[in-house]
Formats: C-alpha cells, structure tokens, sequence
C-alpha cells in the first residue's frame, strides 16, 4: 500500500516535469476557490501553485512587503525564480487582500501572456450569486478570446463530472480516517490532496481509485491511537508539524484547510446549468475565514468535530494572515465553551526553528491527553 500512497504523491512532486511534457495550455491557480472546472472544459491544464519551492521571501517581501504571509511571498518567490516561466496563464482569485495584491505585483513584474482576476463575492445572497454568476461568464469569454476556443456546455458538464469524481474518491478516503484506527496517515492524506491538485486529475482518480480497493480489502490499522486531532487554519503542509503530532502518540484524523477538506468537500450539480452549478459550488463551499459569517464556518467546525470524533483541535496560521488570525479569538471560545482544547500555532510556511514549535505541540498533546 505505502507504493501506492508514494506514486500518488509522486504526481504532485514531478508535475514540473509533466506539465512542461504536456502540449496543453497549463495555467496556475492559487486558491482553492478557483474554478478550474472552466479551465479543464477549454482543455488547458489547471494546477495550484503552491509556494513550497519558494526560498527568496525576502526578494519577494521586497516587491510586496514583508509583513505578507509566507504563502504569498512563497509563491511570488517561486515567480520571481522563474519556476512557472512555461506557464500560459495565471487566474488569480480575490480570496483575501494578500493575493489581490499578489495579482497586482506579479503582472506587473512577471511576464504572464495570460492572466485573470476572478472576483469572489464575501457573502452569500440572490444579489452576490448573479454577480459570481457573471464573473464566471467573464473568465469564460477572457478564456476563449485569449486561446481562441469555445467553451460549450458539454465540455463544462464533462469538466464536472472529473472534478465531481476526484472529489467523491477524496471523500471516500477521509471516511477511512474516520475509523477508530486510521489506515492512512495525516501526512499521507495531505500529500495525496496536494496531488489532485497538481493538473492531473484523470491519472490522479486512477491511482486513487486503486488505493481505495486496497484500503477497503486491508481495513484499520493495527496501531490504535485514542486522541484525536484536527487541524484547521492557514495554507498548511509542513511535515515536521505533522509529524511532531503524530509521533506524540496522537492521531491527526482531518485537516480543515485548503490542503484538505475545503478543497474537495461537497459536489457540483452536475444536472443543472453548469455555469449556475459552478456558481453555487464555490459560493457555497467557502466555509473559510474569508467569509463574513463566522458561525458558517464555526458550525462547519463543530460538524468535523463530531464526524471524525475529535478530541481537540491545532489552528495553525500564517504570520500575517489576518484573514485567519482574526477569526481566532472566537472561534476559540466557542471550542473552548464545548470542552475542547485548542492551541493556536502561528508560523510561517517554511519554518526554520520549528523546535520550539514542536514543544509547544508536545506540551499541549501530553497536557491535554492525559
Ligand atoms: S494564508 Fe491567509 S493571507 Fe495568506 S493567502 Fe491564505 S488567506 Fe490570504
């Protein structure tokens, strides 16, 4: 099973190599909030940047600020490297004010033949989804006037119907996590999520299908771990912090965060009007900080913490995400009113000194465990 686990995973750690390989227009993203169901139906490849190669943020932090969160700076870095030098194009996403200002920087200093802002309302009502609604048809015509195609409706119904696939078979594996003893790992999961994201969704359902048959005939895992976590907050895939949790004798059981459960939660109407689906799809999915209404996404919360049994929760954020830091407070004291323990760790996406993050984890699980 590990072969398996580790050939998913390769997908995302080779997909400079096969998107350079492939023919198609490539075009990056950098929040989970993009349709990419609009960039797959004019048969270009959609993948997420995701800032890990990044290691210049001062040079980064010297065109925005150094007071941006580390994801931001991260993937600017990876820009400024010359990383996506082959890519066609760049939809950037109004999901907070840090990556408004990333599309502003990185159009002006990069040369991008493409690129797209796609406006994300904050709310939810008739008024904000017409809106989404024309935007959507926006980034449909910028498309197709930029590449010379079409985007009809069956290329989109097919597009949701890949997604909705890659989503229901994400689904399937988190319910393994669900089990009293996991068979697959925090840092395995997190790494097949960053998977489906690399542009190969097609290979990716493939491998994946396969590793869902065998963890169907395997069943738990031998080695029970009673303490639950879950993890929610900023952009997050260090492995040490994972690791650090689940070396401590705790089993980390759900991320709530873009490199889980808010990528792949929920389904497209794939019998409705595509463009209105799609509409819905993201407005709605967005049980995240940059939403207004907190208790969306505090109830989201609670819903996690009864499916997967959690014992207590890490709300990890970046240094200077504002969006995530400022929903804390509340959203602490609500867990807190519920008898669950929380501790919030700030960091930064490459962290240097992680020991003293690593104590504060240890301290906290040996503490509130036992
Ligand atoms: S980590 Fe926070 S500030 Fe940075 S891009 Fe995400 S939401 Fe915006």
């Amino acid at each position: 099973m590990k072969d398996m686990i580790e050939d998913i995973i390769k997908l995302s750690q080779n997909k400079f190599e096969m998107l350079k390989e492939s023919n198609k227009p490539k075009i990056g993203w950098i929040s989970i909030s993009t349709p990419e169901e609009i960039i797959h139906a004019a048969d270009m490849i959609p993948f997420r940047i995701t800032g890990e190669l990044g290691e210049h943020a001062t040079d980064a932090g010297a065109l925005l600020s150094n007071n941006y969160c580390s994801y931001v700076l991260s993937c600017l870095s990876e820009g400024l490297d010359g990383l996506y030098d082959f890519v066609d194009g760049i939809v950037f996403v109004d999901a907070c004010d840090m990556r408004k200002r990333l599309y502003e920087t990185w159009t002006r200093n990069l040369p991008l033949d493409y690129s797209f802002f796609l406006e994300l309302p904050k709310e939810i009502n008739p008024l904000s989804r017409e809106y989404y609604r024309m935007q959507l048809r926006r980034l449909i015509e910028s498309i197709e006037k930029q590449y010379r195609c079409k985007i009809t409706e069956s290329s989109l119904q097919e597009a949701i119907h890949l997604s909705n696939q890659t989503r229901r078979l994400l689904q399937r594996l988190y319910q393994f996590r669900k089990l009293e003893s996991p068979p697959i790992t925090g840092d395995d999961s997190i790494h097949i999520v960053k998977s489906s994201m690399c542009g190969f969704k097609s290979d990716f359902n493939g491998k994946l299908e396969q590793l869902l048959s065998t963890l169907d005939s395997e069943g738990e895992s031998d080695g029970f771990k009673p303490y639950r976590v879950l993890l929610c907050g900023s952009y997050f895939d260090n492995r040490d912090i994972i690791h650090t949790i689940e070396s401590c004798g705790a089993c980390l059981v759900c991320e709530d965060n873009s490199n889980g459960i808010k990528y792949f939660e929920g389904q497209i109407d794939p019998d409705s009007d595509p463009i209105n689906a799609i509409a819905d799809y993201y407005l709605e999915k967005c049980t995240c900080a940059r939403i207004v209404d907190t208790d969306r996404r505090l109830n989201h919360l609670f819903k996690l913490i009864d499916e997967y049994r959690v014992d207590a929760v890490i709300y990890f954020s970046l240094k200077f995400c504002d969006t995530n830091l400022m929903d804390y407070p509340y959203i602490r004291s609500e867990l807190v009113q519920k008898g669950i323990p929380v501790l919030h760790i700030e960091g930064e996406q490459h962290i240097e000194n992680i020991e003293n993050i690593k104590t504060r984890i240890q301290t906290f699980l040996e503490t509130s465990m036992y």
